[in-house]
């Protein structure tokens, strides 16, 4: 491009950073902050195969809708699994974002996360799905740097830092040094994981049927897995498997706990694989400087004090834990020139996941 141009875009042409999670989507706006914070449902017409609501709008319509109006999540376990609704929601959001720098009117550049374990083709997805909700350009960044970098981990020294990203369809751990990254795993056990695992406990110990929302609701309310001080409780309606009619029951912080437990040790397990196969300098890094937890799932009540107990690493939550990727794009947008390495193209050889 010549020089002209380039000048002409810098000036008239917005950068946009995009957390695309299971659960939430964010975004951000150069020179702006984070503008869009919202969950990552939308709402069908089944009739005519148009979006009726998106983000808070649709959630909203959870369970209240009439037979031809679905409520629908594009992504499932960190991956786009309707391409169309995506792109849709997706340019929905960059036009809502676009609006708030109307100095800037030309198409925008657009930097998105993307989960560490996925495949090329994956990314390609994404990749496409951004170009044709109207991005002029599209750098990818695998999710873990940028939150690393969204919380001001020295990512790019050559020191170790191990962080773990717990959101709604997946959990990412992965171990950062000198701008990439050295190991990771992706589990598919997070925050809806558990949500699954509340219904099922209540289900087969109470015998009531729990909406999603609802579990969802409750693990927010009295979710823990380290019981201690005074009993959380919370009344939560279902359906009587026996009866059929509503019902209610109240659960306790020590029922989620037992609900939760199995998803627990999985996660512990994914951390303990990640940190055997860490080169030994890096450990070293680690057990000196500890363990950072981001995304919505690390605010489960308790998870820092398991952790410590079972790993014997010094735990820390990051602040703001939901935005630390959208703010992670921030700061590669806004020094491009410094962070480009972090950027990946569709065929880059990058470290498998184990
Ligand atoms: P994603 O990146 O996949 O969109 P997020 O990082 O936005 O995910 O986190 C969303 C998940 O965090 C949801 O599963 C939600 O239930 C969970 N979550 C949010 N707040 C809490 C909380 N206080 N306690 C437990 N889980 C939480
Ligand atoms: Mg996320």
């Amino acid at each position: 491009m010549n020089k002209w141009l380039q000048k002409i875009y810098r000036a008239f042409s917005p950068d946009i950073g995009i957390d695309l999670g299971t659960a939430n989507t964010l975004v951000y706006l150069a020179g702006h902050g984070v503008v869009i914070d919202e969950p990552t449902i939308v709402a069908l017409n089944e009739k005519t195969g148009r979006l009726v609501a998106i983000g808070n709008d649709a959630k909203q319509m959870i369970g209240r809708t009439p037979a031809h109006i679905t409520v629908v999540r594009p992504l499932v376990d960190g991956v786009i699994s309707n391409f169309e609704i995506t792109e849709e929601m997706l340019a929905y959001f960059i036009r809502r974002a676009r609006k708030l720098d109307p100095k800037k009117f030309l198409r925008p550049r657009v930097l998105v996360g993307v989960p560490s374990g996925i495949t090329n083709v994956e990314i390609r997805a994404v990749r496409d799905a951004v170009k044709n909700a109207g991005a002029r350009e599209v750098f990818i960044v695998e999710e873990p740097i940028a939150a690393a970098l969204g919380i001001k981990l020295p990512t790019h020294e050559p020191v170790g830092s191990f962080i773990v990203d717990i959101g709604g369809g997946t959990c990412d751990i992965a171990v950062i040094s000198l701008g990439g990254i050295v190991k990771a795993k992706n589990l598919r056990v997070a925050g809806d994981h558990l949500n699954h695992d509340i219904i099922s406990y209540v289900r087969d110990e109470f015998k009531i049927l729990l909406g999603e929302k609802t579990a969802e609701e409750v693990k927010l309310a009295i979710g823990s897995i380290w019981n201690e001080g005074e009993a959380l409780e919370a009344i939560v309606r279902g359906r009587d498997l026996v009866t059929g009619l509503p019902k209610e029951v109240v659960l306790t912080d020590s029922d989620i706990k037992e609900a939760i437990a199995k998803s627990i040790v999985l996660l512990i397990e994914g951390i303990k694989e990640v940190l055997e196969a860490t080169p030994p300098e890096v450990i070293s890094d680690v057990m000196h400087k500890g363990i950072v937890l981001v995304g919505g799932g690390s605010l489960i009540r308790g998870l820092k004090e398991v952790l410590e107990k079972e790993l014997k690493i010094p735990i820390h939550l990051a602040d703001d834990p939901l935005t630390a990727v959208v703010r992670g794009t921030g700061v590669v947008l806004e020094n491009l020139e410094t962070y480009h390495e972090v950027l990946i193209e569709d065929d880059d050889i990058r470290q498998q996941d184990i």
